[in-house]
């Protein structure tokens, strides 16, 4: 379970303060499948980010199955990256030269695991997909197969928490909707997921809602 109190992300811009995030409460519980949405500029990546710990707030408080995320050592943290939560971004940050095994076959040798991880990375492939383009070069795959190899990377070590920020920002309708997809099975399979979007089409396959608007939460509803 996720526990967000009191969150604030403050920049100093010229003389004036200013809010990223406004005071967020939020609980997410475990196998819910939130979308974040509402314009740009309101502060979903930002919350985002600092549930994946890529940033850090200033006031307030994550609790991630009991552990607070400011109170992680950095070894912790590593293995929260690595283990707990799974992120997939607009941009897929694939290593374009590597290939759709190795790119995914990554967040496991970085967490140590050096022995034989094929049937990891095959069951991760298989999840998305993408089974027959494993020894393909990243860059030769299409936006839609990048973001499904993003996916695999990121399943790969089971992590129980999937966070996807505009997963589908860079791709088309038929593309999206395969992501989309994934990412409902995903979550049938048991996973949370935390998905940020702009789009109310994407966001309605969400079980739950979240608008957010100048750093705070302004709805919040199930979309059962
Ligand atoms: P969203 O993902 O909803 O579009 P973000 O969380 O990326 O919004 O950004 C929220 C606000 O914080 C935006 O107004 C953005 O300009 C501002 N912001 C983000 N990073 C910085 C920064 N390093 N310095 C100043 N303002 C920032
Ligand atoms: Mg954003």
């Amino acid at each position: 379970m996720i526990s967000i109190k009191g969150l604030k992300k403050k920049y100093v811009v010229g003389k004036a303060d200013f809010f990223a995030l406004d005071g967020v409460d939020l609980e997410i519980g475990d196998g819910e499948f939130v979308a974040i949405t509402g314009k740009s500029g309101s502060g979903k990546s930002t919350l985002l980010n600092v549930l994946g710990t890529l940033d850090v707030p200033t006031s307030g408080s994550v609790t991630v199955d009991g552990a607070d995320l400011s109170a992680l050592t950095p070894k912790q943290v590593a293995a929260y990256r690595n283990k707990t939560v799974g992120f997939v971004f607009q941009s897929f940050y694939l290593e374009q030269g590597y290939s759709v095994y190795d790119n995914v076959e990554l967040p496991l040798l970085l967490g140590g695991q050096t022995g034989d991880n094929s049937s990891k990375v095959n069951a991760a492939l298989e999840a998305v997909g993408l089974s027959g383009k494993a020894a393909e070069k990243a860059l030769s795959l299409s936006g839609g197969e990048q973001q499904r190899v993003a996916i695999a990377r990121a399943i790969v070590n089971d992590p129980d928490y999937i966070l996807a920020d505009e997963p589908c920002g860079n791709l088309d309708s038929v593309n999206s909707n395969n992501i989309m997809n994934i990412l409902c099975r995903l979550h049938e399979s048991g996973k949370t997921v935390v998905m940020v979007t702009h789009d109310a089409e994407d966001a309605a396959r969400a079980s739950r809602i979240v608008t957010m608007s100048d750093g705070k939460v302004i709805t919040d509803e199930k979309n059962l």
